[in-house]
């Protein structure tokens, strides 16, 4: 049943030029009927100036867990160090795992080479390279950790295909770069293929980031619906809204089980803060996916088609409209408002969703299995050849616990290197059982042998089977 009374969502007013864009977007959906009760929080410069180093108050995070649902302007981040990225800390704070940018052109009104381009980026949001887990770990090398679970890909996976049901789309194109990264990518499309079984009626194909992000730039036509991964996604959504046409029109949801975020895809412009010359429209339309998420699909769609009438009827904002003929960010809302009840003609129409966009609440838990430890790497600072590095780790040897190869950045220099391979100092070296299992005591003691002889290790990372297959990769020249 429809709830007709107002909804509590959090709104931040932003830095620049976000409180005229939000103003204007606000009086847009108040106009066109939708059932918002506003409470406002300080977000950005002002908090940060206030000693908060998260750009965020308690109030601010009492009344986002209160609502569930936030309406944000952009945010100006400082710069210089001490400050944390906003939207980074909200984004994982609530658990926003699903990144949706909706990327359509509206040729010829705004200008583009691709006026039929209507895609949406789903971006898996929590996981990947931004787990930020960074370390230093010799002279010479840092490492970042790519973390991917089988959860987190399930999430996003099912996130996707429910979306493109319920928006009526045929296609899901899921992008990773399996072909090298087997396990952590490999991961991500597998998970998608096994969900995908789930949707028989959506069409599905895979694509490698790199001819994929090609394509999107060159062909975005052809795309309907694309999932990738956190870092990938990042990436070609931001290709996928410059081709389209204007970055200021895109918009922008960032869903999670239990709370929602909605804003545009552009920042502050200071450039032009305080000028009312921004374009409301990206932060409008991010307005709109939160009314279909609020279950208010009928009035999305009513504001949609208003704004719609207007960018047909030539009016925009400057960085849109030919020259001489801009109008200003609450000029543009007025006509948007004028335009209430009317549908366009040349532009397809919006309909009401009837669906909102709930996410997939309970995965299923994962089949247990059987893992066994079968060896490990020991990760070695070295400055100098692979020869007299193995020479000392065999020393090490005892018991079951033997070198099998030691590799510089992923390939095979020991045994049977050659000698055109750069070197850095940093090393794997890799001690198996000839496959089988051993206790994680072996592991300790050799360990505990490398610290007694001066062997500068840095971690280890045991190699483990589950369910007989080897969970870790071969090194390359293998
Ligand atoms: P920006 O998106 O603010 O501006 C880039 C260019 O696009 C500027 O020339 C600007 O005038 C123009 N532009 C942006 N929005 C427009 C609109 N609505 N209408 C017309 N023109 C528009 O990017 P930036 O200059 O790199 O970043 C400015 C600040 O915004 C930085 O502090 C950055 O950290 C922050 N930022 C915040 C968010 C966010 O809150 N989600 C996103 C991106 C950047």
């Amino acid at each position: 049943m429809t709830n007709l009374n107002p909804v509590p969502i959090t709104v931040a007013m932003g830095d620049g030029v976000g409180p005229e864009i939000m103003a204007a977007s606000l009086r847009v959906l108040r106009a066109g009927g939708a059932r918002l009760q506003v409470e406002t929080i300080e977000l950005g410069e002002s908090v940060w100036r206030a000693g908060h180093s998260a750009g965020i108050t308690q109030a601010g995070w009492d009344s986002l867990r209160r609502t569930g649902v936030f309406y944000k302007a952009p945010v100006a981040t400082p710069q210089g160090g001490g400050v944390k990225s906003l939207n980074v800390t909200i984004r994982k704070s609530l658990g926003l795992f699903a990144n949706v940018r909706p990327c359509t052109a509206y040729g010829p009104f705004v200008a583009t080479r691709h006026p039929t381009m209507d895609l949406v980026i789903i971006r898996e949001n929590e996981e990947d390279l931004y787990a930020g887990i960074e370390h230093r770990q010799t002279a010479d090398v840092v490492q970042c950790l790519k973390l991917m679970t089988r959860p987190g890909c399930e999430r996003i996976a099912r996130y996707a295909f429910e979306f493109a049901r319920s928006q009526g789309r045929r296609k899901i194109t899921c992008m990773t770069k399996d072909n090298i990264m087997k396990m952590t990518d490999g991961l991500f499309r597998r998970v998608c293929e096994e969900v995908g079984q789930d949707y028989p009626e959506i069409e599905q194909e895979h694509m490698i980031i790199d001819i994929g992000a090609a394509r999107i730039a060159d062909s975005p036509e052809m795309f309907d619906v694309v999932l990738a991964p956190n870092l990938y996604g990042d990436i070609i959504s931001d290709i996928a809204a410059q081709v389209a046409g204007s970055v200021g029109l895109a918009p922008s949801a960032n869903i999670g089980a239990r709370c929602a975020m909605f804003e545009a895809v552009h920042g502050s412009a200071p450039d032009i803060a305080g000028q009312d010359v921004a374009n409301p429209s990206g932060l409008l339309l991010a307005g709109l996916m939160m009314l279909n998420h609020m279950g208010q699909g009928d009035i999305a769609a009513k504001i949609q088609n208003a704004w719609l009438c207007a960018i047909e009827d030539g009016v925009g904002t400057a960085d849109i409209a030919p020259e001489g003929s801009a109008v200003g960010t609450q000029a543009f809302a007025d006509a948007v408002i004028e335009r209430l009840g009317r549908t366009p003609t040349r532009l397809k129409p919006a309909v009401a969703q009837a669906t909102p966009l709930v996410p997939a609440s309970n995965e299923a838990p994962s089949a247990p299995v059987a893992k066994t430890t079968v060896g490990v790497d020991l990760f070695v600072e070295w400055r100098g050849d692979a020869e007299a590095l193995a020479e000392r780790l065999r020393a090490l040897e005892h018991g079951a616990l033997e070198l099998k190869m030691i590799t510089n950045r992923g390939v095979k220099v020991w045994p049977e290197g050659i000698p055109e391979t750069n070197c850095v100092d940093h090393w794997r070296c890799r001690f198996m059982n000839g496959g089988s299992a051993i206790p994680l005591t072996d592991i300790a003691a050799l360990t505990l042998r490398a610290a007694e002889a001066g062997v500068d290790f840095i971690k280890t990372e045991n190699l483990c089977a589950f369910d007989g297959e080897p969970g870790f990769s071969l090194g390359q020249g293998q």
